[in-house]
């Protein structure tokens, strides 16, 4: 690889009429081909214009999300996301056409059957009636984001944002976590209307673009939009009832335990936020000791991996620090023209930083391994299955957590393992609360917010909201934003950790064993569903019965903690 200096690097963007007429000449060569051979040769071109535009489309992301201030930044953003529809029309014109082919078997016995799952998910979920619901979506989406990015709080001498203001859940003074729960839950029931008919209105809407796509609910259309082509509601249903059953008993325990510790009886919701009266342990050294202790940990894991993160180095294809104009958040981006992909943080020398960096590494070491991969298709898997390079590499990495966090490390270790069970039981409310809305559109707002009350009952049998009128009434997912701009995403990542506490319970007893799984399940990208993959790495399917029992009692006995029998 060329030393490539990716703070310099260009693409250029494409021009629109040139674009359409590279697809309508795709069209004809998949229409006409006259031997399997040709329509490999037109699947091959598609997806090397396909990589050129992703490549466009991530950088011109990545640009924008580095200096949001930028206005050509922004301009480029704005002509990449008005472009974005027509390119997802082309592609399910030329999905449709192949999976129409006399050359369809020869295709799927050349690249692997699940292109073509793939693709007739894609060809299933879309069509020309739904375009203008897409636009009225993502209007509605962006109301949502604008009108939580408007909340503005004074509180212990600062103004916070909504986020800004979260962390004050973890102060260890427990009237400033009241104050903060007060102030933030009193702005969400100042906007109760406008949040319960936003949200009603995308219900209404999605229950429409069922409708129009012949289904009888929207469920199975979120599932498509997923790309979720080798499980349904049911099994994830099933998978709900494991956590009920394994993991609802320990989080119980851990919620009591952490009382305990806190000197408070009951719990409240706004103590929830902190397990350990001492405040959550900071990583030591600062920015480049940090980059120093990343490459002591990979070499540790894996060459592959050590000389992976050299190279990103080397071609400036990180962007970790916070900087004024920066875009808030990580997330980790794939440039398939260059091989590489990009990570992006926001260090500011908390605990996250050091989770934020070795999740988003998962993603991008994934992405590096599975960059030959025969299809761009491929390149990712679908949500659930990349969360576990992410989530699974964070569970890898404890054993390097001396180099971050020095006297600490076991104290961080401990955190995390249980921030990760108690989030099990959360986001699974938040899942099992979007199929009963999407399975009865016409509900009124009173009759969703017993909805969830009747999940937190289920789920949280803990919880304590104490006089917070507004998560009180069962409003507390109109903080999610994932009910409102993603549904059905949130369940992804617990079906994630669950195979990331089973590769931390191998590690456990067979470290070399549970890496070379990981690095082999990163080189298999995308391309099969997410079951086979599970079951590639020699992990149990989250839908199996007891996929989570070995890894709740490896962790109840990590934490000293024994569950309530259920
Ligand atoms: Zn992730």
């Amino acid at each position: 690889m060329t030393a490539l200096d990716f703070r310099t690097y260009r693409a250029d963007a494409p021009d629109a009429q040139q674009v359409h007429a590279e697809y309508d000449a795709l069209e004809r060569e998949a229409r006409e081909a006259s031997s399997a051979g040709e329509a490999r040769a037109a699947v091959a071109r598609w997806d090397a214009l396909r990589r050129r535009l992703a490549t466009w489309q991530s950088l011109v992301g990545i640009r924008f999300s580095q200096d949001t201030q930028d206005s050509a930044a922004k301009a480029a953003l704005e002509q990449r996301d008005a472009f974005a529809p027509q390119l997802t029309r082309r592609d399910v014109q030329l999905k449709r056409l192949l999976l129409a082919s006399p050359w369809r078997d020869a295709l799927a016995a050349d690249l692997g059957p699940q292109a073509l799952a793939l693709w007739e998910c894609d060809v299933a979920s879309f069509d020309p009636a739904i375009e203008d619901d897409l636009v009225r979506q993502a209007r509605l989406a962006a109301r949502y984001t604008e009108l939580l990015a408007s909340a503005q709080f004074d509180f212990q001498g600062e103004r916070l944002t909504l986020s800004e203001l979260g962390k004050f859940a973890e102060h260890p003074a427990r009237d400033v976590r009241r104050g903060a729960a007060e102030l933030r839950w009193g702005w969400f029931a100042d906007r109760q209307r406008e949040l319960d008919d936003l949200f009603g209105e995308l219900v209404g809407l999605r229950h429409g673009v069922a409708q129009k796509l012949g289904q009888s609910h929207f469920t199975p259309v979120a599932y498509q939009w997923m790309r979720r082509t080798d499980y349904a509601e049911a099994d994830v249903a099933r998978f709900r009832d494991e956590v009920r059953r394994h993991v609802v008993p320990l989080a119980t325990e851990i919620r009591r335990q952490q009382a305990r510790d806190l000197g408070v009886d009951p719990l409240m919701a706004w103590d929830e936020g902190l397990h350990d009266p001492r405040g959550n342990p900071r990583p030591v050294g600062d920015y480049d000791g940090m980059l120093r202790s990343a490459a002591a940990l990979f070499a540790e894991l894996d060459d592959e991996l050590a000389a992976f993160f050299a190279q990103m180095e080397r071609c400036w294809l990180m962007d970790l620090r916070a900087r004024p104009g920066k875009a808030g958040s990580g997330y980790c981006d794939a440039l398939p023209d260059l091989g590489m992909p990009f990570i992006f943080a926001n260090f500011n020398g908390s605990k996250g930083d050091v989770e934020v960096f070795t999740h988003e590494m998962g993603h991008a070491f994934q992405a590096y391994c599975s960059r030959d991969l025969p299809l761009i298709d491929y390149l990712w898997p679908t949500s659930e299955a990349c969360e576990i390079h992410s989530m699974g590499l964070e569970f890898l990495a404890w054993p390097a957590m001396e180099q971050f966090f020095g006297a600490d490390a076991e104290r961080f270790r401990r955190l995390h393992l249980v921030g990760a069970l108690v989030f099990l039981p959360y986001a699974c409310a938040i899942d099992h609360f979007q199929h009963e809305v999407y399975a009865r559109p016409d509900d009124s707002p009173a009759e969703r917010a017993a909805t969830w009350r009747a999940m937190e009952r289920l789920y949280l049998p803990h919880l304590q909201w104490g006089d917070l009128a507004h998560p009180a009434s069962g409003r507390r997912w109109q903080s999610q934003l994932h009910v409102y701009l993603h549904p059905f995403y949130y369940i992804d990542y617990a079906l994630a950790l669950t195979c990331a506490l089973q590769l931390w319970v191998l590690a456990g007893a067979d470290r070399p064993q549970a890496l070379q799984r990981y690095v082999q399940l990163c080189r298999r990208g995308g391309s099969e569903p997410f079951a086979a993959l599970v079951a590639s790495a020699g992990l149990r399917s989250p839908f199996a019965a007891d996929s989570l029992r070995d890894a709740v009692a490896r962790a109840a006995d990590f934490l000293g903690l024994e569950p309530a029998a259920r």
